[in-house]
């Protein structure tokens, strides 16, 4: 509380706050309260602004009387507490912007005139994201940031002034950043989005939903700004005639994950595949399984701490997507995807705020799993002298920071087809407690391609497969050694698609050609047994069965023999 002003008791100011408010109290209200006069916050979200300012009449100080907005078209001021304007007396700065301007010097005078005003008030400067890059404009913020609430020339009777000034993207300028408070605004959390609900409900004059259906609908919400939170209900509510059902959740679930898309560099899913989709990797199956406990509060109590993530390595193809669709989908979470590449494709400079915006969503989203994927490829040629390697190692950095510290439920899969290229480049990825473990996903063996084969023979319709196929998926299972998941799943899909043109049932024979055709990519990967070697002391074995030869110039490769009669010789052999 400042001395002199009149002030609300801390007890006062933040009472009956739930987190997500209690956070914007913490980082805003709190240093207004102990007297700090410029605050810098970062956000795409402006329409929550008015809000936050609201927020510092009623909980800090009614003294706060005057709001005063400006854009660059000038400023506008209103009352903050409510009362009604048209009556009220009071004194607007009345700044606009004059023909052929600079650009600044309109913010200087708005900030002359505010800090001259006989009136305690904000002013709130939206979009300042070019004004804080002009020297003179941010001389003044620091003047105003020095003098404190009270202003330059304070007497008894003085009222507060606080600046607050807004940017989308921009960083808090250098000569600032030490003196005043800058605040990323996060995500909506579900209060905010609770209120987003009701608001829309209000303005199309539907409904309000019951209780249970509102925690359905504030979830999948969850990872989407205000704004847009508000016109995807309100489009799918318009679609919908107003019913909070599955059609609609469906229709809003769809919007959520277009919106998502469009910021290029994330997307995301809701999956229902579950571990009965996968083949082999049982030893990491069952150490996911135990993780899903941990997040139990019974688990914490026993001192042990929240699951972090994992870090899968494997040849591509050989299921780390799938695993991390799985984690999903079994633990009933929503997922957000990313690839550290993309993510570092921008122009220097939005590669930070990439990185930060992904994190944010997550964090948003949680509890949600977030899959990074190709994190390796990221540090590709980290080690030369490079072009942009600094924001490579900054990028990667942030998330390595983010990844220690972060408090939300977000459960981290990182996958990777090599982990030598990070050890030489940013060894810090691999120490050891940054992740829950590291696993080796290796090729398939002969068991492991049996069970492949038969979950997705059983994607098809059981009528389109003839039933001697069901006794001869071991043979199949022998053929094409070094085959990963992913070639299995083409060679069956390949194989029934031959079948339907041809306007057969699948058999044997089909799908023996369509294993037999296909070509490892693993036989074109230079030193996998070196790779093998090098795993067994860095990660942990995701498979408990045995790993497959590549047999790339095999027999059973090469051979054009019916597939048994391929199998007999061999065994003679
Ligand atoms: P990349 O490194 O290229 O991203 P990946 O290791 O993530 O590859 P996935 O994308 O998970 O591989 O695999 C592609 C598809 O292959 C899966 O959607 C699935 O259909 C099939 N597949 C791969 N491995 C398995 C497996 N162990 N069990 C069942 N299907 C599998």
């Amino acid at each position: 509380m400042v001395i002199g002003l009149k002030f609300n008791k801390y007890t006062q100011a933040c009472k009956d706050l739930d987190d997500e408010h209690m956070d914007i109290f913490q980082n805003i209200l709190l240093p207004v309260l102990t007297g700090q006069s410029v605050i810098h916050i970062r956000t795409h979200e402006e329409p929550r602004l008015i809000g936050i300012c609201e927020a510092i009449a009623a909980r800090v100080s009614a003294d706060f009387k005057l709001l005063h907005v400006l854009t660059e078209a000038g400023v506008e001021t209103s009352l903050l507490l409510g009362e009604d304007s048209e009556t009220e007396n009071y004194s607007a700065l009345n700044i606009g912007r004059e023909q052929n301007e600079n650009y600044s010097s309109m913010h200087i005078r708005a900030v002359d005139a505010f800090v001259q005003s006989k009136e305690g008030g904000i002013l709130l400067i939206l979009g300042a994201d070019r004004a804080s890059r002009q020297s003179d404009f941010v001389r003044k913020l620091k003047i105003h940031a020095k003098n404190g609430l009270r202003g330059e020339d304070a007497t008894d009777d003085y009222v507060p002034k606080l600046i607050l000034f807004h940017t989308i993207t921009t960083d808090t300028p250098d000569s600032l950043s030490r003196s005043i408070q800058n605040y990323d605004l996060p995500m909506p959390r579900d209060g905010t989005l609770v209120s987003v609900v009701h608001g829309v409900c209000n303005d199309l004059e539907i409904s309000h939903p019951e209780d249970e259906i509102m925690v359905q609908w504030v979830r999948a919400l969850r990872g989407l700004t205000s704004v847009e939170a508000e016109r995807a209900l309100a489009q799918s509510m318009t679609v919908h005639e107003g019913s909070f059902n599955d059609e609609s959740l469906n229709y809003l679930q769809s919007l959520k994950r277009n919106l998502i898309q469009q910021t290029g560099i994330m997307d995301f899913h809701e999956p229902s595949t579950s571990f009965s989709d996968i083949g082999g990797l049982d030893l990491l199956i069952d150490d996911l399984k135990m993780r899903r406990t941990e997040f139990e509060h019974e688990a914490s109590e026993a001192g042990i701490n929240p699951p972090k993530g994992c870090l899968l390595a494997g040849l591509p193809g050989t299921g780390k997507s799938l695993i991390a669709q799985s984690v999903a989908g079994e633990w009933q979470l929503p997922m957000l995807e990313f690839n550290m590449a993309n993510v570092l494709d921008g122009l220097v400079g939005s590669s930070e705020q990439n990185i930060r915006k992904v994190l944010a969503v997550a964090e948003s989203m949680a509890p949600c799993v977030l899959m990074v994927d190709e994190i390796d490829k990221a540090l590709t040629g980290l080690g030369s002298s490079g072009g942009d390697s600094g924001v490579t190692r900054r990028v990667v950095g942030s998330f390595l920071t983010w990844l220690n510290d972060r408090k939300s439920q977000v459960y981290v899969i990182a996958t990777a087809n090599d982990l030598r290229e990070i050890s030489i480049a940013m060894p810090e990825l691999l120490r050891k407690g940054r992740w829950d473990d590291i696993w080796w996903v290796d090729l398939p063996g002969q068991k492991t391609r049996r069970k492949i084969i038969e979950i997705h023979l059983r994607k098809i319709p059981s009528s389109r497969i003839e039933d001697a196929v069901w006794s001869r998926i071991d043979d199949l299972s022998q053929l094409n050694s070094g085959i990963t998941g992913a070639e299995i799943a083409a060679a069956v899909n390949e194989a029934n698609r031959i079948s339907y043109h041809a306007s057969k049932t699948l058999d044997i024979k089909q799908l023996t050609d369509s294993v037999k055709s296909i070509k490892p990519l693993a036989s074109g990967i230079n030193g996998l047994e070196l790779t093998r070697g090098w795993m067994k002391d860095f990660a942990r074995p995701a498979s408990s069965a045995q790993a497959a030869k590549i047999e790339s110039s095999s027999k059973y490769y090469l051979s054009g023999l019916d597939v048994t009669q391929t199998i007999r010789q061999a065994k003679e052999e």
